[in-house]
Parts: C-alpha cells; structure tokens; sequence
C-alpha cells in the first residue's frame, strides 16, 4: 500500500491554506466539511481536529506543528457589490446570509422551466400546496437553509440591474441545452457573469432527449475557458432535466456549496438598504414594491427611500402572499406604503423617519429636473480616459467589441490587449460578431466600458440606450485606425471633439422689463423646444446679436425647464436685454462627438 502523504496542520487553519496545503480544490474540502456537518466558507478557521478529520478523509497524514509566529492573514474577497452595501459594517456582525441566484444562458435552453420546476418542487414543500404568486424572486429552503431566486432570467435583465445601481445576483447558473450546446447568447451570459465578478455554476438541462450530449457542452465550455470540475477545472457542473424534474436537488446542494465557498455574508443588525426588484401600481392596494434586502433586516413601519419615492412600510408580504413582520437579508418581500412606484434595479434604504425621506427625496426630485434636458451623464470616453487615467482614477480601459466576423475579432482583440501598459491594462469584457445590440451597450454601461465595432454598426435600440447612458460607441473599418485610435487615448493624444445640436428656435413677439431681472422677450417657440439652462444665440436677420445661455424659462407665471413648438413662453438670457420683434433665439447644446 502507497505511504500516505503527510500534512503539517497548525492548531487553527483557514479552510483556503488546508486545500493549499493538500494541494486540492478548497470546493472539495468544503464538501468534506459539509459531509461532516461543519457549514464553512473558504475564509473561515477550522481546528486542528476538525482538519485533521479532513485531511485524512482526504487521503493525507494529518500531523500537528506549532502555529507560525504570525497569524495567518485571513483574506476578504471583496466585490463592488460588497464595498457599496456592506462598507460600514464591523466584521464581527457579518453572518451568513442566502445566497441570490439568477438563471442565464441562451434563449429556450430552459432557464424558465429550471426557476418553475424548482418553485414547484421544492419551495417550503408540503407546507402550501404550491401556492405562490410572482413577486419576481423567490425562496426555497433545502435542509434548513435558503436559496433566493431572481424570477426573471436572463443576462439582458441582470446587466440592466447592474447598470442602474446595485448588482443582486451572488451566484450565476449558466444553463445549457444539452442537446443544442454553447450559442452566442450562452458566450455573453459568460462574459456578463465574469464582467460583474460572479461566480458560474454550469447546469446542462434537458438531459431527457435522446439527443442529449453532456460531454459536447463541457468541450464547448472550456473553449470558454469555463472548465468543469470532471474536466480538472474548478466549475461546478449539474446535468438536469427540468421536465422531468431530474438532478434539480444535485442543483440546489451545488449552490449551497459554491455559497460558502463564496462567502456570502451581511448584518442583520442594522437597518435595511437592498434593491428593488419589481414595482407597480395596484388599482386597490396603490403602490406595490418587491424589494430585495441586501443588507440590514427590514421590519414593517420602516421608512424607506428610493430615489425620490419613500414612505412607511405599511405591511409586507413574502412571496407566498403571507404577511411577514421583518425581512432578513436575501429574503424578498412584498412592500406596501410607498409614495410612488420606485423603479426596478433602484437602490432603496431604511432612513430615521418620514421628515428626514421626504427631505432627501425633494432633494433628488430637484437634481433630476436639474439634469433633465441636458446633456447624458457620460460614463467613460475614450477622450476622457487619459484625464481619469492621470487623476489616478481609471486604471483599466474596459472594451465590448463586436465584429462582423470571427477573423476579425481575434486579430482586433489580440492588437488592443497588446496596447496596454502595466499602468493602464486594456481589458475586453466581451467579444462576439454580429451587430452592437442594447445588451451590449448595457453590459458597457453597467462596467463602464466603451464599445468598439469593426465593420458593425449599433442597432437603432443599441444606439438610443448608448444616447440615453452615455455610452461611447465607435466603429471602425480598418484595424489600423482602432488601434491607432485606442493608442493615442492611452497616450492622451485623443483630444476630444464636440459639436453642436440646434434644439429649437423661439421668434421675439414682445418684450418686457420686469423689475429684478430685467429684460424679458415674449415668444413663440417655432419648432423644437426651447430649454432652462440651454446655449442661446439671438439672430437679427444675418446677424448674431448675442451668444450665451438662457438665465430664466416661463410659461405664464411658472417656471417651467422646457417649451416645446407651438407655445408661447418668457425667456430671459444671462446678460442680454436688447431684444427686438422679430428676434430668433437659436436654442443648441454642445455634444462630444465620437470619430
Ligand atoms: P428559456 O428561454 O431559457 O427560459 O427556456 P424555457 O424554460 O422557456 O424552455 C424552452 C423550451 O424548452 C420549452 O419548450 C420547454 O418546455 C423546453 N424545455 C425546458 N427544459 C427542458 C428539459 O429539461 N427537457 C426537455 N425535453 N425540454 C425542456
């Protein structure tokens, strides 16, 4: 019999350093924990005994030695998620909390039917017959311990969450038809996953068919890079069948493990801050929120504040309609009692009392009538990386690029990671042929990324989203100029170029002096619209009499920030009163523009 190799084990070891030592998956020895009932996540200590145990179930000698002189650093993996709800909190109320789970994968690979036949089976069994209504994310429990599911799968929803704020989702199941394989929607969900940082559990579904071909996918897979634990990578892989209701607890018992091996933890001690899911108005019950807590327990008369909607919770509700006192972190639950219908992807929190959300929320409701008719918040331009980049701000260019084939891609992709330095790394989030569809330019806004096309242009939904986030797209016919391009904005040479957009024009009918702000022309506004705070210019005949910005909108006595074609209104402009009848006050903005 072959000698058993031997481990030297101290008296306290973190669960990460034992699998190093044995040179084996930290995965592997939390299942060995878990099949001796002891709950660890890959940061947590362990006793000598317990490890001991382990090790030797493993195949190793375990032995004792004296503990290092200094401690052993336990590391925290934190993700931006974790710095924007967890920042405040102190390490010693952290507990464990469920994880959130949300299906991608391509369209008809079953990604519905896995989320149906697992609320079926599974949620609280025997208790209520099934009965659940849809609140858009769900719980079920296996052996005591809770799983969340997002009810709307799909990376389209998941990146759009993203983009608006919070990212909810801890663990990613990317599902895969088993007899159709890996396909385009199957790549993005990948590179959606990996572009949030969140871990990917593989369940290859309809496992049922005569076609069925495991094997296949699991090649396909690692071509991804994504290389299952039987193929000696580190992801988790199921086989499923979600009509026939097979492998689906295999499932459940993987994302458990992949949870503490992810260390997903919050503190149910402090006040609620989370997301919100779902929103609607109810015709009886006003307005109905599904809000996902992440954070903090969230109890019935909390004031809430998303945005610039808030109110008192006036009941809540889980997702079996049963009304529920307090929500823990991950549970989602039903809120009654807001103002208004807060919008899906917000961030909500619990504040002091109803004086100090009414404050905070006129003061959003300001900031966005502020920002309302000028120009998109920008995210990151290729003009503005070099400023960012020397702030010490931007350390990274993120790129989705798109290509119109295959031979392109590699050659354009392998080009701009070359252009990187170790001060600015160029990182390509996602890469595919075909057209820049709205879940690119979502995936760009969410990771603050540009997105390059090569001989493909943005669909009208991509570049309407683009417009609206502020998303820099650019697409280019020959490699030399994106390269070129990419270069010069990582040098600083890339100067950014703007131009003009003519929103509307206004003709002078009247004019008034009106005490306090002096002269005031009548108009009527001609076509477009004419904007608070927008660039003017006063043209008489050929000539331009003025150039500057509009000081003051009105319609009657209102302020008002727009007036659109076919009204009349006051307008007064910074520094100018010498308007005369017949006057064309030209209203544009400026607009940085891509090459
Ligand atoms: P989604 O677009 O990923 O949400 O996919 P759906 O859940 O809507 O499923 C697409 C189709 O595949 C439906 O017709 C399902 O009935 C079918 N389907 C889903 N899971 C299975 C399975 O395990 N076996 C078989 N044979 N068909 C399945």
């Amino acid at each position: 019999m072959p000698k058993k190799k031997v481990v030297e084990i101290p008296d306290f070891i973190v669960v990460r350093e034992l699998a190093n030592l044995m040179e084996v998956s930290p995965i592997d020895v939390i299942k060995e924990l878990m099949n001796a009932g002891v709950l660890t996540n890959i940061n947590q200590q362990i006793d000598y005994d317990t490890a001991a145990i382990i090790a030797e179930e493993m195949g190793f000698e375990p032995r004792p030695i004296a503990p290092p002189e200094e401690e052993v650093p336990v590391v925290e993996e934190v993700r931006p998620v974790k710095e924007q709800f967890y920042a405040e909190d102190r390490p010693e109320d952290m507990r464990a909390r469920s994880p959130v789970v949300t299906m991608l994968g391509h369209v008809d690979h079953g990604k519905t039917s896995i989320l149906d036949a697992i609320r079926h089976t599974n949620v609280w069994a025997g208790e209520v017959g099934g009965i659940t209504q849809h609140i858009g994310a769900y719980q079920v429990e296996v052996d005591g311990r809770k799983i969340t599911f997002i009810d709307t799968p799909g990376h389209e929803a998941f990146t759009a969450m993203r983009a608006r704020g919070a990212q909810v989702t801890d663990i990613a199941v990317l599902v895969v038809a088993a007899d159709d394989g890996v396909m385009p929607q199957t790549r993005e969900a990948i590179s959606h996953a990996r572009a949030a940082g969140v871990p990917i559990l593989v369940a290859i579904n309809k496992m049922d068919l005569a076609s069925a071909n495991a094997e296949r996918v699991k090649q396909q897979l690692s071509d991804e890079g994504l290389v299952v634990e039987d193929w000696g990578g580190d992801v988790m892989c199921v086989e499923v069948s979600a009509t026939q209701k097979t492998g689906l607890q295999d499932l459940l018992d993987s994302i458990l493990v992949l949870t503490e091996f992810s260390n997903i933890t919050a503190n149910p001690y402090r006040e609620a801050m989370g997301t919100v899911i779902e929103s609607r108005l109810d015709r009886r019950r006003g307005s109905v929120a599904t809000l996902l807590v992440r954070n903090g327990t969230l109890h019935q008369g909390d004031v809430v504040l998303s945005d610039d909607v808030y109110g008192r919770v006036r009941a809540m509700f889980d997702f079996r309609g049963q009304e529920v006192e307090e929500a823990p972190p991950s549970m989602p639950v039903e809120v009654l009692g807001l103002s208004g219908v807060p919008v899906a992807g917000d961030t909500f929190r619990v504040v002091e009392d109803e004086r100090t959300a009414r404050e905070l929320a006129e003061v959003r409701a300001r900031e966005k009538e502020q920002r309302a008719g000028g120009p998109p918040r920008s995210l990151l331009s290729l003009e503005d990386l070099f400023r960012q980049m020397r702030a010490g701000e931007a350390k990274e260019l993120r790129i989705v690029l798109k290509a119109d084939v295959q031979g392109s891609l590699e050659p354009v992709a392998n080009s701009l990671q070359r252009l990187g330095t170790d001060d600015l790394k160029v990182s390509i989030l996602h890469q595919g042929t075909g057209h820049i569809s709205e879940s690119d330019v979502m995936l760009a806004a969410a990771s603050q990324a540009i997105v390059i096309g090569f001989n493909v242009e943005p669909d009208g939904a991509a570049r309407n989203l683009a417009e609206a986030e502020g998303v820099d797209i650019r697409t280019y016919g020959l490699i030399y100029r994106v390269i070129e391009d990419v270069d010069k904005a990582l040098k600083g040479l890339l100067e950014p170029v703007y131009r003009e957009v003519i929103l509307g024009h206004a003709e002078v009918r009247a004019i008034f002096r009106i005490s306090g702000r002096g002269h005031v022309a009548g108009c009527y506004v001609t076509d477009g619209q004419v904007v608070r705070n927008g660039l003017a210019r006063v043209k008489r005949g050929r000539n331009v009499v003025y150039e500057g910005r509009v000081a003051s909108l009105r319609r009657f006595t209102e302020d008002v920030t727009e007036v659109r074609s076919g009204y009349e209104c006051g307008i007064g402009l910074e520094g100018f009163g010498d308007f005369e009848e017949g006057d064309v006050i030209e209203i544009y903005r400026m607009e940085q523009m891509s090459r």
